[in-house]
């Protein structure tokens, strides 16, 4: 009976006792492993560690592999037999699809849209298939993945059998993001690349956007995208002349650049008066707001009646 005991405890023992997959490197139990000894596994775990940029380690007796790592393994080289040149792609490595593939929740996250997926491709060469999963405060205002989470992605070359309707619509998507201008947003530059290029930080710029109501010009009422809005700081800060940024915003012609340019001037009528002149403050904001009690005690001959009080090119004048 004694013995009986030792043998199950030792058997729990090993039971519980977790090794690492040699090539995701994230701990299972005994049971969740499977070795790894087949000389055509190994090259391709050793070249799939290096790839996830896990440290370099011999394969022994004590290797082994994930469930999952070995299935996938066990898919490239089905995949080698199948078509001895297989469409390979750089895939979004994740264990368990079922959590974000950021943060690893479970709750509130959602399939990761074509949009996101075809942006990922574009900006890190990473392909994320279409079953993954994402928290929504991952996105930014544009609904793309937020540029800075791009670095943390990790993924492996491997056969990756994209066609039929899930090809065509990435090409299609592919193609819509090639349109769509890499300086059509803030959120594409990194703070300072922003900075540099338009003397305004992002909320500054947003700031301004949103006060980009349409214009009217000669009866018709124009809208300014946000590309305009930058295409017109640019111009503000750098003076470039409108031939360059034609080339550089991607307009069919200097003649739309500069119809861009009179566009956002006309936001004149807009911004200014919010401003600047007699009509951008009442009397009363004034002295409430700008007038405090040592200048009204100061320069104002009844302080009981607060009264407007400036001081212009260092001269006390009453108004
Ligand atoms: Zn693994
Ligand atoms: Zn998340």
């Amino acid at each position: 009976m004694a013995f009986r005991f030792v043998i199950y405890k030792i058997l729990s023992v090993i039971m519980t006792f977790r090794l690492r997959c040699y090539i995701c490197d994230d701990p299972f139990r005994m049971n969740m492993l499977v070795r790894l000894n087949d000389e055509e596994k190994i090259n391709i775990s050793k070249r799939r560690r290096a790839q996830l940029e896990n440290p370099e380690q011999e394969v022994n007796n004590h290797s082994r592999l994930c469930l999952n790592c070995n299935t996938s393994i066990l898919q490239e080289i089905e995949a080698y037999q199948a078509d001895d040149d297989p469409t390979v792609l750089r895939v979004l490595f994740r264990n368990g699809a079922r959590s974000c593939f950021v943060c690893f929740a479970e709750d509130n996250i959602n399939q990761v849209t074509l949009k996101v997926r075809v942006n990922v491709f574009v900006k890190a060469n990473i392909f994320i298939p279409p079953h993954f999963r994402l928290c929504n405060d991952h996105l930014d205002s544009n609904g793309y993945l937020l540029q800075h989470l791009h670095s943390g992605l990790q993924a492996i070359e491997i056969p990756y059998n994209l066609k039929g309707t899930e090809l065509t619509n990435f090409l299609g998507c592919l193609r819509e993001e090639y349109n769509r201008l890499w300086i059509d947003s803030e959120e594409n530059f990194s703070d300072d690349d922003f900075l540099a290029l338009t003397s305004l930080n992002k909320v500054q710029f947003r700031d301004l956007f949103n006060h980009c109501n349409p214009v009217q010009i000669s009866g018709n009422l124009r809208y300014i995208e946000k590309k305009d809005l930058i295409l017109f700081m640019c111009k503000l800060r750098q003076g470039l002349s409108d031939q360059f940024l034609k080339a550089m915003f991607n307009y069919s012609s200097r003649q739309s650049v500069s119809i861009t340019i009179v566009k956002v001037t006309f936001l004149d009528r807009n911004i200014v008066p919010l401003n600047l002149g007699y009509g951008h403050i009442t009397r009363e904001e004034y002295i409430n707001n700008h007038i405090d009690d040592f200048y009204n005690i100061l320069y104002n001959e009844t302080p009981e009646n607060r009264k407007a009080i400036s001081v212009i090119d260092a001269t006390y004048i009453k108004i």
